[in-house]
């Protein structure tokens, strides 16, 4: 078998237990009625019963058949006290009654049994008188329709015998469950003393003196200090020995029955008397200060926890009476008055408040009294080492039970960091004047507009905020638009999408429409608004009215396109000139070839014999015929350089035999100045990988122009050698001691047609392209040329070109001829 045994079990065992205890409770009252009496003198068998289902409090079923029990072991008990059989059952069936009928009132509406209030107090006694008179009813019944008695007289007796032993046992039932009061003092056991001490006494068979009532203060001092269950424990006690011993013939009650004619129902009835007047003083002082103490334990509790809260507020809080003293004020407020709690309570609040009532924005004032304080002040508080502070006080009443306003509640803020923020913060949003920033929240609705928008929208802050949403400034068909590009519905969304879907900014281009209808493109950035969980609150849109800088943007593209059309057309129309320019140069090349072969033919007396001046006529028709065919092969080359088929025909070749060649062509001119000539050609090879044609007309080119710019007397020198400075090129060098360039013109020279003004004013020869043709041939070997030149000192002309192998020339050309340059001076 378990030696566990389960809850429902115990409760079974309990509850027999407790029956058994009925039956011989009820054998007990039975036996010890008052001789004389047809009911029993007390029925502490009902307090049990009572007592057991407010202490267990089993539910419906389980009371329900406890009920039955109590019936059969009350029937039983009777029987077994000699009680006829029928009065035994009905006796039983009362029985019963009783215990159903004040166990469902004490639990009616699902209430638990309780003893916490007066209100339960007053139940218990109404379910007990309930209880009394069921039981009086039935037993009366039953003594006057079966054996023939005062249905008064036992009614009454039952009714008071049930009742009293209810009143007096069924506490303890409920306050099995109490927590005790206190640990057990040595009070407690003098208390006990003295209160069953006295009742014995009282009660005691040689003590006839109605001193019934001495055991009222015993009982009294344990409901004041002792409680509730040591009360209830107090009156059971007192119950049997009062009962018992008046049953025995002992105490005031019996001896008055001796004394006088009174009958025992009387006796009976005055026992009962004194037990529930013991009872209902007992536990109404029990529950009464039961509560008081809950009630001030309650309050302790709260006192503390207000005094918690309050020093932990950040917000300080000052309590002031109506004669305006602070009566209480927290930890915070106390920091602020920079003084201990101690030191401010009880002093006067116009006295310590630091107030610069200059710079407060209310400077408070009022009577509480009155309540003619302000409900809200800002004020400026000057507080040591923490300077000017500026503090958000909220003020409340407080006030009596008459309605007297008695206190003010001073809550006040330090707000001088967030103001001085919020200030910032809104200095920098006017002050942004030509940007519009508009803020919203998560629907869109405007919760900022700056001065920005106003002035880029036209309409006013206050006409906006909180009323309009961000589609009053927008122009809807373009919105539409891009709802369509982005695949959403149109709205709001189509600004922010980007945005709430994790993009921390996102700028474009929208069209904005005014207050007055008319249109504005701004670039605008929208970004979102997140909390410090990051949460989106909503969104920021900064706006640019860039109307003029886009419409500047379209211009310039429109001057762009025009320009560029220009060109082309320009470049055509020079394309034209040059195809024109070299066609017309080879057409006069072939008649010129011809008149210059004519003239050599003249000069060699093929037409016969020539004189003096015949043949000087005709070596000057020779000397400007190739003039101007050099013109033309300087026309035709330049032609090529600038349709970029300029055509070189390179090849390994000594530098040095093309340095000589061209020095012997311009020979024939120099020979007829009055010029010294020096040359210094390198006497090694200078093998380069080139064009000797090209190359010659290169240098035929430079030295032309030295001796056509230097005067007579000056100096022309060539030099050509390898460079020392590179030792893969080698450097051909042209100087002249004539006129000089300035330095302004250095670049200058090189440009195609360019003469300088010395040139064009001293009428010296010369097309302007012969530079130009010097330095395309230069780069097409890959190499370079340079001029360093004073005025009036003379002019160097420095040609680099890379040696055999070092580095590549332009690509192949075409064989040409190339003739040196002659002046006819
Ligand atoms: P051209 O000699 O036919 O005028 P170039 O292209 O050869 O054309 O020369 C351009 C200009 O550079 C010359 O008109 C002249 O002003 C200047 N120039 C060239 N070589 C010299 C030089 N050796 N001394 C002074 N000026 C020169």
């Amino acid at each position: 078998m378990s030696r566990v045994t389960s809850p429902r079990l115990r409760w079974w065992t309990a509850a027999a237990l407790t029956l058994a205890g009925v039956f011989v409770l009820g054998v007990t009252s039975v036996h010890f009625a008052l001789p004389g009496s047809t009911v029993a003198l007390w029925w502490p068998a009902a307090g049990l019963a009572v007592a057991f289902l407010l202490a267990t409090d089993p539910g419906p079923r389980r009371s329900a058949a406890f009920v039955i029990g109590v019936l059969v072991s009350s029937a039983a008990a009777n029987a077994f006290g000699g009680r006829p059989g029928l009065v035994s059952v009905l006796y039983g069936v009362a029985n019963a009654a009783e215990v159903a009928v004040v166990h469902g009132l004490m639990t009616a509406r699902g209430r638990l049994p309780r003893l916490a209030s007066m209100d339960d107090l007053w139940r218990l006694i109404a379910a007990t008188l309930a209880g009394a008179a069921v039981i009086g009813l039935l037993a009366g019944l039953t003594a006057h329709l079966v054996l023939d008695g005062s249905f008064l007289d036992s009614a009454s007796a039952a009714a008071s015998s049930h009742g009293a032993a209810v009143l007096v046992i069924a506490p303890l039932g409920i306050a099995v469950g109490i927590r005790r009061v206190r640990r057990p003092a040595p009070e407690d056991l003098v208390q006990w003393v003295a209160v069953v001490g006295v009742t014995l006494w009282v009660f005691h068979q040689d003590q006839p003196l109605p001193l019934a009532f001495l055991p009222i203060p015993g009982l009294v001092w344990g409901a004041l200090r002792l409680g509730l269950r040591t009360v209830a424990m107090q009156l059971l006690v007192v119950g049997i020995v009062s009962v018992t011993m008046t049953g025995l013939g002992g105490g005031p009650f019996a001896a008055a029955r001796e004394v006088g004619t009174i009958r025992p129902e009387t006796v009976g009835a005055l026992t009962q008397a004194f037990l529930a007047t013991a009872a209902v003083t007992a536990l109404a002082l029990a529950v009464a200060s039961t509560q008081r103490r809950a009630a001030l334990a309650e309050l302790r509790s709260e006192v503390e926890l207000s005094g918690v809260v309050l020093d932990t507020a950040a917000s300080a809080i000052i309590v002031v009476d109506v004669a305006g003293t602070i009566a209480r004020l927290n930890a915070t407020a106390a920091r602020l008055f920079g003084a201990p709690e101690d030191q401010l309570v009880g002093r006067r609040a116009a006295d310590v408040f630091p107030v610069d009532v200059r710079h407060a924005a209310s400077p408070g004032g009022g009577s509480i009294a009155d309540g003619t304080v302000p409900l809200h002040e800002e004020q400026d508080w000057h507080i040591e080492g923490l300077g000017v502070r500026h503090l958000v006080w909220t003020n409340a009443y407080l006030t009596d039970d008459d309605g007297r306003r008695t206190h003010l509640v001073r809550t006040g803020a330090d707000v001088t960091d967030e103001r001085a923020a919020r200030t910032f913060v809104e200095a920098v949003l006017e002050a942004a004047t030509a940007t519009a920033i508009i803020g919203t929240d998560l629907d869109g609705v405007i919760t900022l507009f700056n001065r920005g928008a106003e002035t880029v929208l036209g309409w006013r802050a206050a006409e906006v905020v909180g009323t309009r949403d961000w589609s009053l400034v927008h122009d809807a068909a373009e919105i539409e638009r891009r709802a369509d590009e982005l695949g959403i519905e149109p709205g709001f969304e189509v600004l922010v999408h980007r945005v709430r879907g994790g993009a921390a900014t996102e700028t474009r281009d929208w069209t904005f429409v005014r207050q007055d209808g008319a249109r504005r493109t701004v670039s605008l950035t929208m970004s979102g608004i997140r909390d410090e969980s990051g949460a989106l609150t909503g969104y920021l849109g900064v706006a640019e009215d860039v109307t003029r800088r886009r419409q500047a943007e379209v211009a310039l593209q429109v001057a762009l396109d025009r320009e560029r059309q220009a060109v082309e057309e320009l470049t055509a129309l020079d394309r034209t000139k040059s195809d024109f320019v070299s066609s017309v140069s080879h057409e006069l090349r072939t008649p010129l070839a011809s008149v210059l072969g004519y003239a050599e033919m003249l000069e060699d007396g093929a037409a016969g014999p020539l004189t003096e001046r015949q043949l000087e006529l005709v070596a000057r028709v020779d000397r400007n015929g190739r003039r101007l065919l050099s013109l033309i092969e300087d026309l035709l080359l330049h032609s090529r350089i600038e349709a970029g088929r300029l055509e070189l025909h390179p090849r390994r070749c000594d530098l040095s035999d093309v340095v000589a060649s061209a020095w012997t062509s311009v020979e024939t001119v120099t020979s007829q100045r009055e010029l010294v000539r020096e040359v210094d050609v390198s006497p090694r090879p200078l093998w380069i990988e080139g064009d000797p044609a090209a190359l010659e007309r290169m240098v035929t080119n430079l030295l032309s122009n030295a001796v056509k710019f230097t005067p007579d007397g000056g100096r022309v020198t060539l030099v050509a050698h390898p460079d020392d400075r590179c030792p893969d090129a080698v450097r051909v060098v042209v100087s002249d001691t004539g006129m000089g360039i300035p330095q302004a013109d250095h670049e200058r020279v090189f440009a195609r047609f360019f003469r300088s003004n010395a040139a064009n004013e001293r009428a010296i020869q010369g097309s302007g392209l012969g530079l130009s043709i010097v330095r395309a041939i230069a780069e097409g070997h890959g190499g370079s040329v340079s001029v360093d030149s004073a005025p009036d000192v003379g002019s160097t002309f420095t040609v680099s070109l890379p040696v055999s192998g070092s580095a590549g020339p332009a690509p192949a050309s075409a064989p040409g001829t190339y003739r040196d340059h002659q002046d006819d001076s």
